[in-house]
Formats: C-alpha cells, structure tokens, sequence
C-alpha cells in the first residue's frame, strides 16, 4: 500500500517534532536556520496530514500515527455522498422494453422503479432485463414490476453512510450498486436521491491514491 511520502525538510521536522515536541513553530524554525514562514507549508502538510497536531500556545507535538493508520482512518471516514452519482429510476407503470430503452439511454447497469409518490418500490439490473427477453413474450407487454426486485428487499443507504461499509455489502450481497435513499415525509417509505456503484468506489480509491501522492 502506498503511503504519504513526506520530503526532507517534512522528514526532518518531524524527527525534531518526535524528539523535543510539544515545540513551537519558531523553535523548529530555529533549530532548522530557516524561518517560520518557510516552515508554515510542510507544518501545514504535516499537520493536515495527522502526523502532527497543535495546540495553541503550546505548540507541535507528533500524533504517533503512521502513514497506514492515517490512511485506514481516512478511507474509513468516506460518507457516500462524497462519490454517489445521479438515479436513474423508472415509474413502476414502466414496461420491460422502456426499461432496456433507458438503461442504454442512460448507460447505466441498475434502474430504480419508483410508484406514483416517487417512492423506491424496485430495482432492476441488466441480468434482470435479460433474464425477462429470453422467452418468446412481447417486452412492451410485461410490466417492470413483474421482474423487479421489490420491497422489502432491497438493499439501500444513507448520503451519510460509510463508503466503506456499502463496499462490504456489495460484496456480501454480490450486487453491483445500492440505491442512495432518504426517508419520505410521513414515515412513508424512501425516495431515491442518489446511487452508488461499484464504479463509484473505484473512483474513490483512485482520488485517494492520487491524493496520497500530491503530498
Ligand atoms: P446483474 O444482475 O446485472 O449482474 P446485480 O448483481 O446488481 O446486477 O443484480 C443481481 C440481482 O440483485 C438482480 O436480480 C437485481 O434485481 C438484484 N439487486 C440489484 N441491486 C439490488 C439492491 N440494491 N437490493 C436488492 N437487490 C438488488
């Protein structure tokens, strides 16, 4: 795994931090000849990285995390609206063939199916769809509701859930994404206000990878 690769001067700093924290920002400034508005980017980056926190008046002192620990702590910090992306749902008056039709339309691999008060009843995926256009019947004649997973299964989040545990339930479930929902006035079922896919976690690894590499 990769970790926050700090240069020298972050190295060093926090070597002195280690050794003689808590420290002010002007005695590390001392103690490296350089001045203290040299130093403020590294002890931000430290700082913002968790290897260092301050207290006013008191000064520097090292957190004794490591670059994993700080990385565990971030990627389990994750909430799924950081990474969800817009619905794509479908009325439950939907036929099979609107369905296929919107799920090219909107390239996606899941359609949420929603009743006439805009609350999630239903999911359908691509193998769902597939499964439907095997027999020999007439697509525009088979209902959506008929072959859609339906309430009370189907398996949904929170905007403020842990990424990382949508991540397991994917897994666990083998499904390919979950239907971000938000409780509808009148404790009267969920609306959809967002999806997140395996895609999307994908994105927030990468973006992670990328942020542990800027620093
Ligand atoms: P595919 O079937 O195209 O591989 P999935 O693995 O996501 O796509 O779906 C597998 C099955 O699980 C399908 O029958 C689908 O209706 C159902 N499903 C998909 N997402 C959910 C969900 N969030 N909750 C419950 N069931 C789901």
């Amino acid at each position: 795994m990769r970790t926050i690769e700090l240069n020298k001067r972050q190295q060093t700093i926090l070597q002195i931090v280690k050794d003689h924290g808590p420290i002010t920002g002007e005695h590390i400034a001392d103690r490296l000849h350089l001045t203290r508005a040299t130093l403020r980017p590294d002890l931000a980056i430290l700082t913002m990285a968790g290897y260092l926190d301050a207290r006013p008046r008191v000064g520097y002192f090292y957190t004794g995390k490591t670059g994993s620990q700080l990385l565990t702590e971030k990627i389990k910090k994750i909430q799924v609206h950081e990474f969800s992306s817009i619905p794509v749902v479908v009325p439950e008056s939907s036929t099979v063939y609107e369905a296929i039709c919107t799920m090219f339309l909107e390239d996606v691999g899941t359609l949420f199916i929603v009743n006439k008060n805009s609350h999630l009843v239903g999911v359908v995926s691509r193998k769902d769809l597939l499964r439907a256009s095997m027999g020999k019947q007439e697509l525009n004649a088979i209902p959506i509701n008929i072959i859609m997973t339906r309430m009370p299964n189907i398996t949904y989040c929170f905007k403020e859930d842990h990424l990382l545990d949508v991540a397991h339930i994917l897994i666990q479930k083998q499904i390919d994404g979950l239907p971000v929902v938000k409780k509808a006035p009148n404790d009267e079922g969920y609306e959809v206000v967002g999806r997140i896919t395996k895609t999307n976690i994908t994105k927030a690894f990468v973006e992670l990878a990328r942020d542990e590499m800027i620093i």
